[in-house]
């Protein structure tokens, strides 16, 4: 899974905003690659907040979709907590068959709209994660969504019957996916990594529900912290593939 590529240095992301919107596919991805760094960032000042397309539903194989979102839900907004994000958003999309299209913009552009972000942050959208390792269907169709919706959300002739009491937002400077194979970007987590593991570790039903022998958060989010921790010359760093919103950039 290691490619030449993993190995450059990595820029520092830039520091000079105040609000993000993290738009992912399911709860647990923002914690399999970036809690840390939104630990840092809320503990900086700035606001974060989550959006979860789906609900986890269809992710435990022992449980039933009904009693999964009421356990994934509780567990992701408890997640959030542990890293300063008091607002979790659940837009109710089907997990496993989330699919691409102007439903999903629409949804997304209007989370965008009311939340004002100046960078919006998603997950790895790439085919794979480096390698053969395929990504996760509901993560492209997401993170395209993403990228569209940023761009609807700031022209008032897209989606127009979200404008009552709403302005368009054409401030998002940026999209940026973490846990992307061509991530160019990265920011230190070493001093919230802590928090990073503990929010990885509030998904316990989950994690217990993936059945994985021996899993422990930690271990896991250490290997990668430390291996893109290496390209910044850091203890630990989160990797982002930064997407920049201007013209001819
Ligand atoms: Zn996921």
């Amino acid at each position: 899974m290691l490619g030449g590529m993993d190995l450059e240095p990595l820029e520092p992301l830039p520091d000079d905003w105040d609000r993000a919107l993290c738009v992912v596919a399911h709860p647990d991805d923002m914690e399999f690659g970036a809690a840390a760094a939104v630990a840092r960032w809320t503990d900086e000042g700035k606001q974060v907040a989550y959006c979860m397309v789906s609900s986890g539903e269809a992710g435990i194989d022992g449980l039933d979709p009904e009693t999964c979102r009421r356990v994934r839900e509780a567990e992701q907004v408890t997640s959030a907590q542990l890293v300063g994000v008091g607002v979790v958003d659940f837009l109710g999309f089907p997990d496993g068959i989330i699919e691409y299209g102007v439903p999903l913009r629409r949804a997304i552009c209007e989370v965008v709209r009311k939340a004002q972000p100046d960078i919006v942050i998603t997950g790895n959208f790439r085919e794979t994660w480096g390698g053969r390792s395929l990504n996760q269907a509901d993560h492209i169709a997401v993170g395209r969504a993403v990228v569209d919706a940023v761009r609807d959300a700031g022209n008032r002739w897209v989606f127009p019957e979200q404008l009552v009491g709403v302005d368009p937002w054409p401030g998002v400077r940026a999209v940026w996916a973490f846990g992307s194979p061509q991530s160019d970007h990265g920011v230190d987590i070493t001093d919230h990594f802590d928090a990073g593991v503990a929010s990885l570790e509030a998904h316990a039903a989950y994690i217990e529900g993936l059945g994985w022998e021996h899993f422990d958060p930690r271990e896991f989010l250490e290997g990668f912290g430390r291996q893109t921790g290496q390209r910044m010359g850091v203890p630990f760093a989160a990797a982002f593939e930064v997407f920049p919103l201007g013209w001819g950039e």
